[in-house]
């Protein structure tokens, strides 16, 4: 397990939630006591455009902090993309998050599309030639839904099941009917009891984490990364990341 971090996403580069003082300390703590950290370079301009207009990079361009650590997080998760196609898991713990960014618009306090970044930098590379994102934010990752939505190479998973029983059911059941070169996870949170969800707790989340690992193990050479999302209470942040982490290890 790679865990991708860079000290200036404790920097306050916006005023939203997810930007918000204090929210990653905690797992910042938690995974420094198991894991050695690996510093992210930044994206560039190129791995931008793969997703993203030029005019979409020229309006976050205008806040100098944000748009270096928008880049920041693109190239953590760029860097944990490439690990996982090496079939080592990664987990980057990254802010802004990105799934609410489409190619020419943001909203939800994401700027540039994270994982949409990275899968298509595995792409563009001939890294891979399929992946499968799971998203198992609270929210529905429509920027990245709509990145892909006219690439057959890429499919897009999200569950509105608001029964914890349910929602991993058909987690287990969907991942039955891929057959990718990779999976990338979209890691929100936000489902959380003790977030904005009300719904999962670290046992579900370990769960997820032993569902796709197995998963990846079964049909893809082991390829897996997960890039953070939503998450807005730092401590059970902390404890959710963690236990989805060890379900990941686990299996
Ligand atoms: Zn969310």
């Amino acid at each position: 397990m790679k865990i991708y971090f860079h000290p200036d996403f404790l920097k306050h580069y916006a005023f939203d939630p997810a930007a918000e003082p204090g929210r990653l300390e905690p797992a910042l703590a938690a995974l420094e006591r198991k894991y050695p950290l690996h510093e992210p370079q930044s994206a560039v301009e190129d791995d931008i455009l793969l997703v993203h207009t030029p005019r979409h990079w020229l309006s976050i361009a205008k806040d100098q902090l944000l748009h270096h650590t928008a880049l920041l997080a693109a190239g953590a998760a760029k860097a944990a993309a490439e690990t996982a196609a090496g079939g080592e898991h990664a987990f980057a713990l990254c802010r802004p998050p990105g799934h609410h960014a489409s190619s020419d618009s943001c909203w939800g306090f994401c700027y540039y599309n994270n994982i949409a970044v990275a899968v298509s930098s595995l792409l563009d590379r001939k890294m891979i030639d399929s992946a499968l994102i799971v998203d198992f934010d609270l929210h529905f990752g429509d920027g990245t839904a709509n990145i892909f939505k006219r690439n057959d190479a890429v499919f897009f998973w999200h569950s509105r099941e608001s029964a914890p029983t349910l929602f991993l059911e058909a987690l287990e059941n969907d991942l039955e009917k891929y057959n990718p070169n990779i999976i990338a996870v979209s890691a929100g949170f936000d489902r959380g009891v003790d977030d904005w969800g009300g719904m999962l707790n670290i046992k579900h989340y370990h769960r997820i984490g032993a569902l796709l690992a197995r998963s990846a193990r079964q049909k893809c050479g082991n390829r897996l990364f997960a890039v953070l999302e939503g998450g807005y209470n730092p401590r059970a942040l902390a404890a959710n990341i963690e236990a989805f982490l060890q379900g990941m290890e686990e299996e």
